[in-house]
């Protein structure tokens, strides 16, 4: 069986970094037809671990990502959107899991190690946001998935739900499936920069450009973008290592949009060469990847406004959605119990 798990959390809409870092590969690999089964989960459990006392807004992203999700081309006839708290066996095979994790070992998850940094805790750090690999092991394992799409930031979580399937497998006998992560095609995509040049485009820095942005905002937020800070006149060589427009134009460019846009170059390469020779201006790059942006951004814009329209569609999706995944889980529930002894009542 090939299954895929994946999801977000509502901690805020979806952004360009979400697009190219999973979104894109979900749809293709939905449309691909190479799956038996397809879970998009919106993670409202995992948002809370750090967002507790928002649990209105969390609520309220629900729908907002629920919207980007469809917007993107996620088709619930053909992939299970749902939503985490839903499905209770998530909890409880946590549960199980936590006694096979060390502290030290969650310690060490590079991951949540930068997180905890950014979010400053100190010493208030909620034991629910230090386990949250441990829920995510949970999360895929529930629906043996054998493939989790995601950003390079996933990678340690992946790995230690490998760990924790192997070591399942390895005490109470062959029951969880050890999953891969399948990363995006280019280093660029793996962890897309903020705008402001920052390590990655995140939610919680509010260095993003969201697929619900109008084109103005877009426009402008390119406009606004860090660039290579040593090219201050045109005439300068610029570099293109670190300088987040080129990083961008890396991940959304293609050769077709050299052709609509900007013929003068016929690929990112001859751009590239260009701007460190010398003679190339920041505003003419920005002004094409603006150009980029918005013939990506503006047909799933308008898809997400029309179905912004109908609200009770979207939850009657997540509702569905949820019922299915809730089945799965429940299943893989009792296959664990079965294997650690704690099946007491079943025939
Ligand atoms: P938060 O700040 O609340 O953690 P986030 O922006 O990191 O939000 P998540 O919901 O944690 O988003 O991540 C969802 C998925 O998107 C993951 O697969 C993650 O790897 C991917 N992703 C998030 N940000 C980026 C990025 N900048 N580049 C590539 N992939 C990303
Ligand atoms: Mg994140």
């Amino acid at each position: 069986m090939k299954v895929i798990l994946t999801g977000d959390r509502p901690t805020g809409r979806l952004h360009v970094g979400h697009y190219v870092g999973s979104l894109r590969r979900r749809v293709e690999l939905q449309n691909s037809g190479a799956f038996d089964q397809i879970f998009i989960m919106i993670a409202d459990t995992q948002a809370l671990t750090d967002h507790f006392e928002q649990p209105e807004q969390v609520r309220h992203n629900v729908l907002e990502v629920a919207l980007d999700y469809l917007a993107v081309g996620l088709d619930p006839a053909r992939s299970t959107l749902f939503i985490q708290s839903e499905v209770p066996a998530l909890p409880e095979l946590g549960l199980y899991y936590m006694n096979l994790v060390s502290v030290a070992r969650l310690e060490r998850n590079p991951t949540v190690k930068t997180e905890i940094k950014q979010k400053d805790f100190g010493s208030s750090l909620p034991v629910g946001f230090f386990t949250y690999p441990i829920s995510q092991a949970a999360d895929i394992t529930a629906f043996h998935a054998s493939t989790v799409p995601a950003g390079e930031d996933q990678a340690p979580m992946v790995e230690q739900t490998r760990e924790i399937v192997h070591r399942f497998n390895s005490i109470y006998g062959e029951t969880l499936t050890e999953p891969d992560i399948l990363l995006p095609e280019t280093k660029a995509a793996m962890r897309l920069p903020g705008l402001d040049g920052g390590a990655k485009m995140s939610k919680s820095l509010g260095n993003c450009i969201y697929l619900a942005d109008d084109a103005d905002t877009i426009r402008q937020k390119v406009m606004s973008m860090f660039t290579d800070p040593g090219h201050l006149r045109v005439a300068d060589p610029g570099k293109v290592e670190g300088n987040p427009v080129f990083t961008y134009l890396d991940a959304f460019s293609t050769p077709e949009h050299f052709a609509a846009f900007w013929p003068d170059y016929p690929d990112l390469a001859a751009l590239k060469a260009h701007y460190q020779r010398g003679g190339l201006g920041d505003m003419k790059v920005k002004r094409f990847l603006n150009e980029v942006l918005q013939s990506i951004l503006r047909p799933i814009r308008e898809r997400r406004e029309e179905l912004a329209k109908d609200p009770a569609y979207v939850w009657e999706v997540l509702r569905q959605g949820s019922a299915v995944a809730r089945e799965e889980a429940d299943h893989t529930l009792q296959q664990v119990r079965q294997a650690m002894k704690l099946d007491y009542f079943t025939d």
